[in-house]
């Protein structure tokens, strides 16, 4: 669904990614690891534009995502993207949230978006907020809502950039929870993430990346269990 063709990418004279190939097929779970400044979160950031490239090809359904013909508005509505900061729309409430973009957007008739919203809703185990504002939420409350927002898109492939970094420890399981059931309904997912056992749980390949390279692209058993690289090993030791 994804590939990276010999990217290469510089934020003025410092170069964030180098030559970097790497294919993530339809159904795939990949779970982007490696030291902070490693280049995790401007790879992930590439798939929908966020941060541009200056060389390469990065591909998504054969259609080149940095192409000046791309319609970036079109690629994103099929790229569900959940950040750090879960960047709910303040005045609205929750089911708002969730209705707006395939309304606006996609032009959804509003009856049919406020039902698969509250679908959504049940799914991420938030039926009861639907009404309430975002700031009436806890944390991790507003991370599933902000997923359930991306999920409101039915894209096909879903980007994750550390979404449990920035909550309360004990709400990081419950959005594991929602990720781990959206791996398992075969969801196409690229997660950046330092949740290793959920790596090793639900990851189909690690990537782990290292100044701007993916140094090793394994699964889950070979990576925790056998470390190809001294960076990798170096990383899992210290995780200790
Ligand atoms: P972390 O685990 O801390 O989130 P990361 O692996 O996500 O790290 P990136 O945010 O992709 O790392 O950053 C990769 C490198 O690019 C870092 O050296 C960073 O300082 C640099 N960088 C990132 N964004 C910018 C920017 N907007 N301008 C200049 N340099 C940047
Ligand atoms: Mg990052």
């Amino acid at each position: 669904v994804i590939l990276f063709n010999q990217v290469n990418k510089w934020y003025g004279e410092y170069q964030a990614l180098t030559d970097l190939s790497a294919e993530i097929k339809s159904g795939e779970v990949v779970v982007v690891c490696g030291p902070s400044g490693s280049g995790k979160s401007t790879l992930i950031r590439t798939v929908n534009r966020l941060e541009p490239i200056e060389e390469g090809q990065i591909l998504f359904d054969g259609i080149d995502i940095h192409g000046t013909s791309t319609r970036l508005n079109q690629l994103r509505t099929r790229i569900g993207f959940v950040f750090q900061n879960f960047n709910l729309f303040p005045h609205v409430s929750v089911l708002e949230n969730i209705m707006m973009s395939p309304v606006k957007v996609l032009g959804v008739k509003r009856q049919e978006a406020r039902q698969h919203a509250g679908e959504l809703l049940e799914r991420v185990g938030l039926s009861h907020k639907a009404n309430a504002y975002p700031a009436q939420l806890s944390g991790g409350q507003q991370q599933r809502v902000a997923i359930a927002r991306a999920l409101a898109m039915k894209p096909p492939v879903m980007l994750f950039d550390e979404p449990t970094s920035a909550l309360d420890p004990e709400m990081v399981g419950e959005v594991l929870n929602v990720m781990r059931g959206l791996a398992r309904e075969g969801m196409t997912m690229m997660c950046v993430t330092h949740e290793m056992n959920f790596a090793r749980e639900v990851a189909d390949t690690i990537w782990f990346m290292d100044q701007g390279k993916i140094l090793e692209k394994s699964t889950p058993e070979n990576f925790f269990t056998r470390p190809q690289h001294a960076r990798a090993q170096k990383f899992l030791s210290d995780l200790h």
